[in-house]
């Protein structure tokens, strides 16, 4: 998992890993080419640069990235998908991560999936309130959450299209009219993406990036494998162990089908 992937017809290290490094070297680069962080609250011109972050796989990786641009002084937006099954943005350590970025100065805000509620386009005043409803939910936990949402694998009718009551990263403004580059599926592998100076939206998953290089395929694994056995643990410490089962419901002869499911077949 640490050997830089290498370009197989060529023999050679790929020029773009997915390290930290050079994830802060790539974002040092574009400020010293002259950009200047900017926010989805106004319009972008020449050197204006939107950083967004779609949190798919690991908040914790998260944290790690918004600490990088903190440091290098860049404002970004965290968007967070309530509806995976991967993670849930309102476990504690979870909250943590999501508070942690508003304090080094970061927006946070709602990844939201279609995919979750329908298969075609429903028509605006759906999505408007289907999204009003997950910001609504997230802003019980997180104070101001960003007007602006991104939309996981956003279906072709979402894109350059304009909503009354949320700002859409996926707006002509901030997508078509400008210079968009993603990290997606880490298609810079061989070739970080170009700029040229206009007003640009950058995009990365945090969950793609580590301390050490790997493949696309071994960070969803390794993201995975982290959730996994962050299940495993809060299972056996909140229903598993008998100091902190429901055992006031397990008396005897009555035990309640809960606390019999909890204790794993007993
Ligand atoms: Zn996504």
């Amino acid at each position: 998992m640490t050997t830089p992937p290498r370009d197989e017809a060529a023999g050679r290290v790929s020029p773009v890993t997915y390290t930290y490094d050079w994830y802060e070297r790539f974002f040092e680069r574009l400020l010293d080419d002259g950009y200047t962080p900017a926010s989805y609250d106004e319009p972008l011109g020449d050197g204006d640069l939107v950083v967004r972050h779609d949190v798919d796989l690991s908040p914790a990786k998260a944290l790690d990235v918004g600490r990088i641009e903190a440091d290098l002084g860049i404002r970004s937006t965290f968007f967070f998908l309530l509806t995976n099954p991967l993670y849930n943005p309102f476990h504690r350590p979870n909250r943590r991560v999501i508070h942690e970025l508003v304090e080094m100065g970061h927006d946070v805000g709602v990844h939201f999936s279609t995919h979750q509620y329908w298969g075609e386009d429903p028509g605006d005043e759906a999505i408007e309130t289907r999204v009003a409803a997950e910001r609504e939910v997230f802003g019980t936990a997180f104070t101001d959450p960003s007007p602006a949402v991104s939309f996981h694998r956003p279906p072709e009718w979402v894109l350059s299209r304009e909503f009354d009551r949320f700002i859409s990263t996926y707006e002509r403004r901030f997508f078509a009219d400008v210079q968009y580059v993603g990290d997606s599926s880490q298609r810079w592998r061989d070739a970080p993406p170009d700029v040229d100076g206009g007003p640009l939206q950058v995009l990365t998953h945090p969950g793609l990036w580590g301390t050490e290089d790997a493949t696309f395929e071994e960070r969803v694994e390794e993201a995975t494998a982290y959730q996994f056995d962050r299940v495993e643990r809060f299972v056996e410490d909140e229903f598993v162990h008998d100091r902190n089962t429901i055992g006031e419901y397990d008396h005897r002869g009555t035990a309640s089908r809960g606390a019999d499911e909890g204790r794993n077949g007993r």
